[in-house]
């Protein structure tokens, strides 16, 4: 997110579900660093012609936008955090491999975030080994 002529990662990100016109619509919650002003970035996919839409709103305006679609939520970034007891930042999956004697017997399942915290999510071992 922008403000201040700095750029910072949201505290939220709220995942909303479609609407008759929109896709893919997200809300970014942030306080800006430098001004501490309230901000929500609202993005979206237009269904029809497929264009992105992206709009800021600041103090009152985050408040009234984060009332509005607070019906809408499907999931939360923090919340889905929390359920998964995940490391801060951004989130991607990694699956590695279990060896047991040169042989791959399963899979392990990796949250992981850009600083190179990692989370164990799920270990498959496969029952045929
Ligand atoms: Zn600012």
């Amino acid at each position: 997110m922008r403000h201040c002529n700095s750029v910072f990662q949201a505290e939220d990100i709220w995942f909303l579900l479609d609407n008759e016109n929109e896709t893919k619509r997200k809300l970014y919650l942030a306080k800006c660093p430098i001004c501490n002003k309230e901000m929500a970035l609202y993005t979206s996919v237009n269904q029809q012609s497929n264009e992105a839409f992206e709009k800021y709103y600041y103090s009152m305006g985050a408040h009234r936008i984060k009332q509005r679609v607070k019906k809408d939520i499907n999931y939360t970034m923090l919340g889905f955090k929390n359920k998964y007891k995940m490391p801060s930042g951004f989130i991607y999956g990694k699956n590695l491999e279990i060896y047991k004697n040169g042989k791959v017997i399963g899979t392990k399942q990796y949250a992981c975030d850009f600083f190179g915290n990692k989370v164990l999510v799920k270990k498959i071992i496969d029952e045929r080994t």
